[in-house]
């Protein structure tokens, strides 16, 4: 009895273990199954080849069909094929352990879509030594294999833009101070000679005492703080270094981005730039830029001064602002002027202070351009004139009244004096009627010149009031070039080509104009020889002109040649005497006329000044 009870209590025992092994079994497949890995079972004996369902699916096989070792090398990726029999063929090599872990493409069966999987296995040898059996697992990786691809494309994709940025260097270190990546055209400038640098230590690649001072940089950003520095390195250029912390998803810090970049032209730029501002700030002068439209940029201390306006209050203000009304058309023509890529210089005009008061300003202005020479703004110098003003009107009031004091006794000098010389013709004393023709044309010189200063003092106070009749240009001619003849035997004074025609016109000042020209090419052909003064019907106008063989003029002083006082720096002019006056009054006398002296020069060959007047359609014609 003992023995059956025994016996009962051993199967009741045997068939809770036979239970439990099949609860394991089921576990293990579930297991299996969850993780879709496919098992498969070849025994090279018999060439015997069993797959899983799930490995089954893995090649695309339905659940009853069977397989065997041709299909299965059929459908390895041909490119593949080579590599796995090799790694079959070492695995059933009784001389190694047997182990087997490929990952490789298969070709599936049925729709031929190419797969990596991996493959895990062990082959068990007899006692024989021969592979008896071979087992193992397989699983597909294709999304894992794709997203390690990706990664590792990601991975390059960073190193390739990290060592592409210009002037840069990219660093991105560990908690434990280890290169992570080391990338940028900077790398050789900063010291690193190129290599590998990934895994290495900081303190292993940096000399010791960068790695000290910077070892602290890199323990803060590690520790979360986004700072940038400015850095020298080794007299080898300035460089801002900005140190950002990486982080993951749950904000933790996983590395330290380090990126470095050449700051150097930039900050010399900088002192440049400051070194500029400080000159344009203790200028006298008051220096403004401003856009095309006229919008002001930027406003020195000067120009507070001058105007009365602070920066705050004129930058991104209108510069018609310090434009008095009657001026506001000035504006455009400047403009104009600057598109051809001319520099205004010394331009006289007025201009408006805060407070209303009128100042006299001289301005400089010039284009600002930028790299490829396209103008994108004006810069202006003013400089405050008035008070030079106010000294040139006293000059003026001063000349107008010594030459006004001086003409009265002169004139009637004159009058005395050719009173005396038709007397003394009459009686016929050679030495006295010389005398006294000398002291004429002396006196008429005077004349002249007091002429000239007089029209100045009234052409700078705006006076100048024109008389204007109709006359016989060609007598005027006639009447000027006998005068001038008067004061020279070394030239020969000719009229060309001029014919009675009149014109409506001041017949004094144009007799002046004609007059200053004649002199002129008589001062400035020292040696003598022929000059000739003519007209030319051109149309309705009639061109006047005074031709001589004198020293001629430079380009460069032609563009002067009718400014106030101008006179050519010249060492054969030494000893002729002027005020540099003569041709501003011409240019001017012409200007009121609606007219212009134009000038065809060249040096040592001689000299042609012309102008056009409208040959008259009134009364005497
Ligand atoms: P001034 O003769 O009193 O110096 P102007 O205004 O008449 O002043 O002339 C200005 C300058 O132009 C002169 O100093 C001279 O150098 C130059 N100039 C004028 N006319 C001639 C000329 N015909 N030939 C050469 N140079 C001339």
């Amino acid at each position: 009895m003992e023995d059956l009870n025994d016996l009962k209590q051993k199967l009741a025992y045997y068939e809770q273990r036979e239970k439990e092994l099949v609860r394991n079994e089921d576990r293990m497949r579930m297991a299996i199954e969850a993780t879709r890995l496919g098992t498969w079972d070849y025994e090279p004996l018999t060439g015997a080849l069993n797959w899983s369902p799930e490995c089954k699916s893995i090649y695309g096989l339905p659940d009853g069909a069977t397989v065997d070792m041709a299909a299965f090398d059929e459908h390895i990726y041909p490119a593949d094929k080579a590599f796995v029999n090799s790694q079959i063929q070492d695995a059933m090599d009784p001389a190694g352990d047997g182990k087997y872990n490929i990952s490789y493409r298969i070709t599936r069966f049925d729709d031929d879509s190419v797969r990596w999987i991996k493959a895990q296995g062990k082959v068990y040898f007899n006692a024989n030594k021969q592979a008896e059996r071979f087992i193992g697992t397989v699983l597909d990786i294709t999304d894992s294999k794709e997203t390690a691809e990706k990664i590792a494309r990601s991975e390059k994709l960073f190193r390739s833009i990290a060592s592409n940025i210009p002037e840069a260097l990219i660093v991105v270190i560990d908690h434990d101070h280890r290169f992570i990546t080391v990338e940028g055209d900077l790398m050789e400038k900063l010291g690193f000679d190129g290599k590998n640098y990934e895994g290495r230590h900081a303190a292993e690649v940096l000399a010791t005492d960068r790695y000290e001072a910077t070892r602290k940089l890199y323990d803060r950003v590690l520790s979360g703080e986004k700072f940038s520095e400015e850095r020298a390195y080794q007299n080898n250029g300035v460089y801002m270094v900005h140190f950002i912390p990486l982080k993951g998803d749950d904000n933790s810090i996983y590395a330290g981005l380090i990126i470095a970049m050449d700051i150097t032209e930039a900050k010399q730029s900088e002192e440049k730039n400051a070194k500029l501002a400080a000159i344009i700030d203790s200028s006298d002068d008051a220096i403004i830029s401003k856009t095309l439209e006229g919008i002001v940029t930027s406003w020195n201390n000067s120009a507070q001064r001058t105007f009365g306006y602070t920066a705050e209050e004129m930058i991104g203000q209108h510069i018609l602002k310090l434009i008095p009304e009657d001026r506001h058309e000035e504006e455009p023509k400047i403009l104009a002027q600057l598109r051809s890529g001319q520099r205004v210089e010394h331009f006289e005009t007025k201009r408006m202070t805060k407070d209303k008061h009128l100042l006299d300003i001289s301005l400089t202005i010039s284009p600002v351009r930028d790299k490829k020479g396209n103008i994108i703004g004006l810069s202006k110098i003013a400089r405050d004139i008035t008070e030079k003003k106010q000294e040139e009107l006293r000059k003026n009031d001063f000349i107008a009244m010594v030459s006004h004091e001086l003409k009265t006794p002169l004139t009637s000098m004159l009058s005395y004096v050719q009173v005396l010389l038709s007397k003394a013709s009459k009686e016929g004393d050679p030495f006295t009627i010389n005398a006294l023709k000398r002291t004429e044309m002396q006196a008429k010189k005077m004349s002249a010149m007091i002429h000239d200063f007089l029209s100045l003092a009234r052409l700078e106070e705006g006076k100048i009031s024109l008389n204007k009749e109709y006359f016989d240009l060609d007598a005027l001619i006639k009447e000027v070039a006998g005068d001038a003849q008067m004061f020279t035997a070394l030239h020969d004074i000719e009229i060309n080509n001029c014919t009675p025609t009149d014109i409506y016109a001041d017949r004094d000042k144009i007799g002046q104009v004609l007059m200053n020209l004649l002199s002129n090419a008589v001062k400035y052909s020292p040696s003598g020889g022929k000059i000739s003064i003519g007209c030319k019907r051109v149309g309705t106008s009639i061109k006047v002109y005074v031709l001589d063989h004198g020293i001629g003029i430079s380009l460069e002083d032609q563009k002067q040649l009718f400014d106030r006082f101008y006179r050519v720096k010249n060492e054969k002019l030494r000893t002729v005497s002027g005020f540099g006056i003569g041709l501003y009054l011409v240019a001017e006398i012409l200007r009121y006329h609606d007219s212009k002296i134009e000038i065809e020069s060249k040096v040592d060959v001689g000299s042609e000044f012309y102008f056009y007047m409208e040959a008259a359609t009134g009364p005497l014609t």
